[in-house]
């Protein structure tokens, strides 16, 4: 089956044409067969196609909305520039996977969109408001352009944490906001942490409920999951994408009285309180100079730029922080695995996460750790490490193309 995988943003919409066998999905059978990018829709839009095998497209066009993206996509993948091997017309698209961040409580697993869906991820809009609208014109855009015929499938970056206990969902609230507003923690980047889990059993040969590990997703937004038995059991992100470690530009964790002492202290309202927290704050926020965790790297080794080392060990000690915590509520996991941006191509912040946790069971072996080759994954860990470490490539379009191929198909796996 070809599956076309979109990820639409506020935006942005990423895409990829991924190949995959029904028959085969736990087998790695799946090809890539093209991708691309189309970044400030709304406006004169950068844009990059790619086919497998080919060199890239660059070029710019006036883009209104997600709709003018997505024909653009369409009309690109059967165009004959495009050479796009197995695909001739759009009759051969055989169905689409979406990214959807928000699931709220009710979306526990992907799931095929039909009326039912679309008006169930209507009802998180209050939950995700900067995201979820751009998901559903994806999705709309999609009916309106490939026509009912063709499946279409919700992955939802929240659905891997619905098996959060409720001792790690709940917050220290009263109860009953739980009950009125559905306050809690939902977690995020559940795609992402999923395939890590599930690569993570593939390299080791484990069943999935055998897989223990502290996944750290580390990218311009930045989370860390718990996964016990092949479940998400905690993870830093909350009600919303702001909790947990620092990030490119938000804050992470902080004490909630800061907002009302900025609010008398700098005469901010609440909205504005919660844009800085949200961009203006984290590695940028710190340093005063940029939300790259690379740039921040060249700062401090070139220019011994102190505000920029700061930002960077800020960074690290919270991430330090919760590995050492979900190893305690896990009793112990048998790895830790970088991923994401950071994760996979930083060895400096890999190594000052790793520092003096010896005594937890990690040992980084220092070679390997500066030696692994950018983008690609591996063991990191000292030979004497009690708990492995290693960093690999995330991949959530593959989770959503196996995801979407399961929907499809009809089977209840997944
Ligand atoms: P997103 O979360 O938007 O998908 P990414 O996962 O691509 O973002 O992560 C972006 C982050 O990864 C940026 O802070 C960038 O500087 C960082 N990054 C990418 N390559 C390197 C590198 N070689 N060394 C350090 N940081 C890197």
């Amino acid at each position: 089956m070809n599956i076309l995988v979109l990820n639409c943003g506020s935006s942005t919409v990423k895409f990829q044409i991924i190949q995959s066998d029904p028959e085969r999905l736990e087998n790695g059978s799946e090809r890539r067969l093209a991708s691309g990018l189309l970044e400030r829709i709304g406006s004169q839009a950068l844009i990059t196609f790619k086919a497998e095998g080919q060199t890239p497209h660059k070029s710019t066009a006036p883009l209104k909305d997600h709709r003018a993206a997505i024909d653009k996509i369409l009309r690109w993948i059967v165009s004959p520039e495009a050479r796009i091997e197995s695909i001739r017309a759009l009759s051969d698209l055989d169905a689409v996977g979406h990214r959807v961040v928000h699931g709220g409580e009710k979306f526990q697993k992907s799931v095929r969109i039909d009326k039912n869906v679309l008006a169930g991820i209507e009802d998180c809009i209050e939950l995700a408001p900067l995201h979820n609208p751009a998901n559903l014109k994806g999705i709309r855009a999609c009916q309106d352009l490939l026509g009912e015929g063709v499946p279409q499938v919700a992955v939802f970056d929240t659905a891997f944490h619905s098996t959060l206990p409720e001792t790690a969902y709940l917050y220290g609230l009263p109860y009953h906001l739980y009950l009125r507003h559905r306050i809690r923690r939902y977690g995020f980047h559940g795609t992402s942490h999923r395939y890590i889990a599930f690569k993570y059993g593939q390299m080791m040969g484990l069943e999935p409920k055998d897989v223990n590990i502290v996944s750290l997703h580390l990218g311009n937004g930045c989370s860390a999951c718990a996964i016990k038995n092949g479940r998400s059991i905690d993870t830093t992100m909350g009600f919303t994408p702001l909790e947990g470690l620092i990030m490119g530009t938000r804050a992470g964790d902080v004490d909630p009285s800061i907002v009302d002492f900025l609010h008398s202290k700098e005469g901010l309202s609440i909205g504005e309180i919660d844009t800085m927290l949200n961009k203006q704050s984290g590695l940028l926020g710190v340093s005063g100079l940029t939300s790259d965790m690379r740039e921040l790297e060249e700062e401090e080794a070139h220019n011994q730029d102190r505000r920029a080392r700061l930002a960077i060990d800020l960074f690290c000690r919270r991430v330090q922080k919760y590995v050492g915590s979900y190893l305690a509520i896990m009793n112990g996991a048998d790895a830790v695995v970088f991923t994401g941006g950071i994760g996979q191509n930083s060895d400096v912040v890999r190594q000052r996460v790793c520092a003096n946790m010896d005594w937890l069971g990690l040992k980084l072996d220092d070679q390997k750790n500066r030696t692994l080759p950018r983008g690609e994954g591996g063991d990191i860990s000292a030979a004497d490490s009690r708990v492995k470490i290693l960093a690999l490539p995330t991949d959530e379009e593959l989770m959503i193309a196996q995801d979407t191929v399961r929907c499809v198909a009809g089977s209840t796996r997944g």
